[in-house]
This record gives structure tokens, C-alpha cells and sequence, in this order.
């Protein structure tokens, strides 16, 4: 065996778990100790103040500058009781990392002493240096100006030594260049829009929030055999591999135990989780060996978002204390599941309503049916802009390929809610509607809370499904930011209320009254976006016939789902909605196809690399083995004997030198394939023949690498495989 890998394994199989003590005290006396929150903000804040930032999160007001001074010093005296010594504009720039520069609270004074560096000015607005993040060519690099401005509806928290505070990233005019300068405001959007509906129900009701509750997947690998895989630790996925005997058909690691290694990191996460405000709750086994999730209790859309950012922070930090590395990508062995995240999405009004709960009251259901169906809606409109928001070179290898959700977006809604759509569709005719006929829905529409009780039959295969109360948006990549899937449902569903209340108010114009309006507007939107229901197997090629059948958009190239973002369309409605301008649309375009093309490109790199100089030189190793076994034979047997006895050994060198052959001959294919691609400056272009042209050999040139990890004596390959890399002991 190679000395790498029998180094790697000696170590990942002899490691101890690393034992985490339980706090002394109750999860409620240090839940939230290291956040900056409502009650530290008391605490350390004037009553001016704290009216002015609880103003600031709860109505979007500005926090003036005479106010920042007094908050910057109170956050500052917090942080330091809690051990901090630096502080950092803690932002998401659009590469999908967290970013951070951390300034010292101190600075040298001329007297040799120290002055406190850190006021109201500060807080609010930073200039980080930081020319190096994706900006689409909205700055060139000698406009290289970025800002970050603080965003007070995210608590700022205490990291180590460092106090983090959340903030946008803009450029100098004042575009976009992060996940949460858009996500916000696609929570304006859709409050503005959801609350004018809202009003036809309940005139109480003065803000609609969206509750995000998102729920991780990943994979854990030990850190030696992580470091002796450099396809892993340089691209986050295997890019070779022949599949364990054992891996996930037995299905046992579903409800199996948590290994104590695993354990003791897990309780790790969450202890420092909560420390964090993060409220996680549940974690189990993934289908896949070593796969597992984890998922917190929803929250706030944009403090939900910010959370997942730190977790996957924190994930890998405490990852590497266990001596383990996370993988967040989608797809890091071939023929395993892959990960994702789900994001359970719904809205809340001011009062506490949930608007995709059925309630009580018929007036109540008849509100959760208009939210109910207007999301349908919204998604069907703007099914590609979603399918979009979830486009990249890791998903591509969930998504419409060999494991679903497919890349078909479509919504399910159970059997149940399903019949009451088609009684409605029935039932509300485009004429004026009788007594009796209207009598007789409103019955139908108060019986919802009953149907949903037993609306048991979840759909797994779903990339959209109604799960009771909430809608749950299962397509999103594991290692994606949530904001990117939230942005494009927001913007859809805000877009959708107007046109809702639009349509309403003319029919309302025209006389017909408010309830009988509401419900043809509903019965129009059941019947225009029918087509995007799908209650059935998602995961079937009949599903893909169907799909196509219906006229519906099945993208599985990351660079043509891209283009959506760029669609009249989308640019419509991002613009209507001031979510997005047509210049920050081309931006994340920009963005998506760059990610893309180094992505495949690095890739392409290290599995060239590998294969020539690790898996080939094997190879030949190997071969000359057989070759001199059989000139010893040749010389010890007769004539006869010889044919009998080497001929499967012959055979195995003639297959050695053919996939050697192949091996050599795909690698400098591949390499030409990039030479022409990198030739052109156009990123569009470029990033469409590194999908359509270079990509493909990764596959191809795998198989040749896998069929001879089947054939060389195990003692000499170089790399850890599946079976070692899928368990833990
Ligand atoms: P499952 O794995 O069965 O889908 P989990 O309990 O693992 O369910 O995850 C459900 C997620 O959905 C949790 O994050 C939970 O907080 C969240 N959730 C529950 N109700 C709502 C809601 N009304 N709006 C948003 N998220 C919700
Ligand atoms: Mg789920």
C-alpha cells in the first residue's frame, strides 16, 4: 500500500472520539450568550437607543448618526465582556463564503498607550479592500470600491475573539454585490404585497414576515484520508472512485446509531450553535453512510439565512477539531445520495397568523386558500427564474441526473387540497354566482382544516412541496446560501399579491362583491397554473414525459438555467418589484457562469493530474508485476501448459495498456478542449463549452481510472477508495 494511504488509514482508524462536556447549565442561561440581542441590548444601550435600533428592525427606519456612536460604544462594551479584542463587518459575498476583515478595537496611541478604535461610524459603513470578490464587472478593478453598510435586523455576535457584525455589501453606486442587499429587500417586497392582500381578510394585520427554517445535509470525511484525496480537499467531491460493495442499499444507516466521533462533534455544533442564538433542534443520519442533517427551528427569513451562513462556518471549524472535514458539496461520491438543503418557507402577519396554516375560522381558511394558491401560482410563472436561483455545477449532479428532485420545478399539494381546487374550479362559475352556489363553497373551504389532518401522504419527490403549513424547497444545493432561493420565491410571490389585488380590485370596480371576486380571481389562477401541479412519482422518466407534455421548462445544464436571470421577464419582475436592477441581474449572471467554468476547470486540472501521474505510473507498476510473472512462467512451463495458465494474465495487460491508452489519450484531449475554451473572453461562451466540451471527459476519463482501481492489486493504490472514505470506525 501506498505510504499515504496506509498512513491515512492507520490514523482515521486508530482516532478517539474527542469528548465535549455538556454545560453545567440549562440551554436557556447560555442560548444566545454570545449575540448582541434584544435583551444585552437593554442591558448595555440609553433607552434612546434601544427605541431607535428596535425601531430600525422592526419598521426598516434609519439609525441616525448621533444614535450609531451610542450603540457602536454599548455593542463595543458588550463584546469586550465577552472577551472580544477585534471586531469585522461580517458580509456574503455572491462566490457563497462569509466574508470578514477584522479590525483591531484598538489602536496604538502616539503616548504608547491605546484608544478605542471603534465608533458610530464604523458600525454603520466600512470600505473593506476587497476588490477580489465577484462583482460581475459592476467595479473594474481600478473602481474597486466596495461598501458595507450594517444590516441592525441581524444581531451582531461575538465569534473567538472577534465581534461580527452583519452587514450589506454594495458597490460604490450603490449596487448590489451580496445575497442580503437583495434578499431584504425581497422581504419588503412581498410584506408590502402580502399585507394589502391581507387586508381584504383582517384589517389588524400591518406587516407580513417570511419564516425560513432550512434544514442541512452533509457528509463528514476523517481528515487523513481527506488530505490523501487531493480530488476532495481541492474540489470538495471525488472525481474517482469505483462504488464500495457496501454503501447505502441496505438502508441501514438511516436509523442507525451515531458513531461517538460523530456524536461528540454534533454536540459540539450545537452547544456553540446556541451559544450563537442559532436554535438547532433536530439531527439524524442521512440515507448515505456518513451523510447527516441537521435543521434549527424556523426563523426570521434573513436572521435564518444569516444563521445558515455561521453554521456551515462553524461546521467546518469544529469539523477540523475532531479531526473530520464537512463536505457541503452536492455530490461528493458518485452513486451515493447527494446533499441538499431544504428550505421550509411561510408567511406570518403581525398578528401571528400564519397565512399557509388553515385557521380556525372560515374567513381564515378563505385566506390561506388565496396564499395557497397564489404560491402556486408564482411558481409557475416564474418556474425557470426559480430553477435559476438554484443552478450550479455542484447541483448539476442532483438535479435531473441520476437522483432527484428532478430539475422540472413543480409543486405538490396533496390529494386533499387538490380536490378543493378542482371543486372551486367546479364550482365558481365565471357568471354571477347563486346563494346556494356560494353557500355551498364556503362549507367546502371551512372543512380544510379537517382534509389537512389527515393530508398525510407526504411527497418525497417534490422539489416544492406543501408540507401542511409551509411550502418546503427541496432543490436547493447543500452548499448553497439560502438567500439565492429565497430571492427568486420572495420576488415571484410578491409580484403574484399585486397582480392578485390588481385583479380583485377591478372586479370589485365592476360591483361583484369582495368574497365572490376573490374567489373567481382564485378559480382563474387554479386553472392558468395547473399544469405545475404534480402529485405523482417525481422521480419517474414518466414524470419527464409528462413534464414535457405539459409544456413544462426541464433545464439540467447549469449555463442554460442561468440565462433565466437575464430573461425580459425576470428583468421585469426584479425591476418592478426594486429587488434587482437589469445591471445587477447581468452581474449575478455574470457570477453564476464564472463560478461554473473554474469550478469545472479546476477540476479538470486535478483529475488530469491524478490520473497521469498517480493512477497511470500505478498502472504500469502493476503491469510490469504481471509481465515478469509471466516470462517466469514462460520459461518454467511448456508450450501448453503456458496457453493454459497465462492467458487471463496476458488478457489483464493487453486491458491495462488499452485504459492506460484511453487515459493518456482523454487527458490531452481534455486539456485542448479547455486551451479552446479559455481562448474566448466572452464568459457565456466560454462557460458553454466548458459545460458542453470539457465536462464530459471528467466523466469519461473516471471510467477508465475506476475499471483499473478494479484490476491493480490493492497494496499499490495510491489513493484512499470508497469503502475507506464511507466509514467511520
Ligand atoms: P422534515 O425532515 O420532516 O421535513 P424537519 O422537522 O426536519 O422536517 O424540518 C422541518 C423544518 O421546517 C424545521 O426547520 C422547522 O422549523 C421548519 N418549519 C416548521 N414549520 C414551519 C413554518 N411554518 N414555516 C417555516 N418553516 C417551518
Ligand atoms: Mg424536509
Amino acid at each position: 500500500m501506498s505510504i499515504l494511504r496506509f498512513k491515512a488509514l492507520d490514523e482515521a482508524s486508530n482516532r478517539e472520539p474527542i469528548m465535549v462536556e455538556l454545560p453545567s447549565v440549562k440551554t436557556s442561561e447560555y442560548f444566545g450568550q454570545n449575540v448582541f440581542n434584544r435583551k444585552k441590548m437593554q442591558e448595555y444601550l440609553s433607552k434612546e437607543a434601544y427605541d431607535n435600533v428596535v425601531a430600525a428592525i422592526d419598521r426598516g427606519s434609519k439609525v441616525d448618526r448621533r444614535i450609531a456612536n451610542q450603540i457602536a460604544s454599548g455593542m463595543k462594551s458588550w463584546a469586550i465582556s465577552r472577551g472580544a479584542s477585534h471586531y469585522t463587518h461580517w458580509f456574503q459575498p455572491l462566490n457563497g463564503a462569509t466574508a470578514e476583515k477584522h479590525e483591531a478595537f484598538f489602536e496604538p496611541a502616539e503616548d504608547g498607550g491605546v484608544i478605542e478604535n471603534f465608533n458610530g461610524e464604523l458600525l454603520v459603513q466600512q470600505e473593506p479592500d476587497a476588490s477580489s470578490f465577484p462583482s460581475g464587472g459592476i467595479r473594474n478593478t481600478f473602481e474597486a470600491r466596495g461598501y458595507t453598510a450594517w444590516d441592525p435586523s441581524s444581531p451582531a455576535f461575538v465569534i473567538g475573539k472577534t465581534l461580527c457584525i452583519p452587514t450589506i455589501f454594495v458597490s460604490y453606486t450603490g449596487e448590489a454585490l451580496d445575497f442580503k442587499t437583495p434578499l431584504l429587500r425581497s422581504l419588503n417586497a412581498i410584506d408590502k404585497a402580502a399585507t394589502e392582500v391581507c387586508q381584504y381578510f383582517d384589517k389588524n394585520v400591518t406587516k407580513v414576515n417570511v419564516n425560513l427554517g432550512w434544514e442541512q445535509e452533509y457528509f463528514l470525511v476523517d481528515e487523513s484520508l481527506y488530505n490523501a484525496r487531493p480530488d476532495i480537499s481541492l474540489t470538495g467531491r471525488t472525481l474517482m472512485g469505483h462504488p464500495s460493495a457496501k454503501d447505502q442499499q441496505l438502508e441501514d444507516n438511516y436509523f442507525g446509531s451515531i458513531p461517538e466521533r460523530v456524536a461528540q462533534f454534533m454536540r459540539e455544533v450545537e452547544i456553540e450553535s446556541l451559544k450563537l442564538g442559532i436554535p438547532l433542534k433536530t439531527r439524524h443520519n442521512e440515507v448515505a453512510p456518513n451523510q447527516f442533517e441537521c435543521a434549527p427551528v424556523f426563523e426570521e427569513a434573513n436572521l435564518a439565512v444569516d444563521h445558515n451562513q455561521l453554521l456551515m462556518d462553524l461546521m467546518a471549524k469544529i469539523a477540523r477539531k475532531h479531526h473530520f472535514r464537512v463536505l457541503f458539496h452536492e455530490k461528493p461520491y458518485k452513486g451515493v445520495n447527494g446533499s441538499g438543503k431544504h428550505n421550509n418557507w411561510s408567511m406570518m402577519t403581525s398578528t401571528k397568523k400564519n397565512l399557509l396554516s388553515p385557521g380556525r375560522t372560515p374567513k381564515s381558511n378563505f385566506q390561506f386558500l388565496t396564499f395557497l394558491v397564489n404560491t402556486v401560482k408564482a411558481v409557475h410563472d416564474n418556474a425557470e427564474l426559480i430553477r435559476a436561483s438554484i443552478a450550479s455545477y455542484g447541483n448539476e449532479h442532483r438535479l435531473g441526473a441520476n437522483e432527484a428532485p428532478p430539475a422540472i420545478m413543480s409543486v405538490f399539494i396533496g390529494e386533499k387540497l387538490t380536490q378543493m381546487l378542482d371543486e372551486i374550479e367546479k364550482k365558481v362559475s365565471t357568471k354571477k354566482m347563486t346563494p346556494d352556489e356560494k353557500a355551498e363553497l364556503k362549507l367546502d373551504i371551512g372543512k380544510i382544516p379537517e382534509i389537512l389532518l389527515d393530508n398525510t401522504d407526504r411527497n418525497r419527490t417534490s422539489p416544492f412541496a406543501f408540507t401542511g403549513n409551509r411550502f418546503e424547497f427541496r432543490a436547493v444545493g447543500s452548499s448553497d446560501n439560502c438567500a439565492g432561493a429565497m430571492i427568486a420565491l420572495n420576488t415571484s410571490m410578491a409580484k403574484q399579491l399585486k397582480q392578485f389585488k390588481t385583479d380583485v380590485d377591478e372586479l370589485i370596480r365592476k360591483k361583484v362583491k369582495k368574497d365572490e371576486a376573490i374567489l373567481k380571481v382564485l378559480r382563474r389562477y387554479i386553472v392558468d397554473s395547473k399544469s405545475v401541479r404534480f402529485e405523482g412519482n417525481g422521480y419517474g422518466q414518466e414524470w419527464i414525459d409528462e413534464a414535457a407534455r405539459r409544456g413544462l421548462a426541464n433545464i439540467t445544464e447549469t449555463t442554460e438555467a442561468l440565462k433565466a436571470f437575464l430573461s425580459k421577464k425576470s428583468i421585469e419582475l426584479f425591476s418592478s418589484c426594486h429587488v434587482l436592477s437589469e445591471r445587477e441581474l447581468e452581474a449575478r449572471y455574470e457570477i453564476g457562469l464564472e463560478i461554473f467554468e473554474k469550478k469545472v476547470q479546476i477540476e479538470s486540472r486535478v483529475l488530469g493530474d491524478l490520473a497521469v501521474n498517480h493512477i497511470v505510473p500505478t498502472a504500469i507498476k502493476y503491469q510490469n508485476i504481471l509481465i515478469e510473472n509471466v516470462l517466469g512462467l514462460k520459461q518454467i512451463l511448456s508450450n501448453n501448459e503456458f496457453g493454459v495458465v497465462a492467458g487471463k494474465q496476458l488478457q489483464t495487460i493487453k486491458n491495462i495498456s488499452e485504459n492506460i491508452t484511453a487515459i493518456k489519450d482523454k487527458v490531452s484531449s481534455m486539456i485542448e478542449e479547455r486551451k479552446k475554451a479559455n481562448a474566448h473572453e466572452n464568459m457565456a461562451e466560454k462557460a458553454r463549452l466548458y459545460s458542453l466540451n470539457v465536462k464530459p471527459y471528467l466523466e469519461d476519463i473516471r471510467t477508465h481510472i475506476d475499471r483499473l482501481e478494479l484490476i491493480i492489486d490493492d497494496e499499490i493504490w495510491p489513493l484512499p477508495k470508497y469503502r475507506e472514505l464511507l466509514f467511520i470506525r
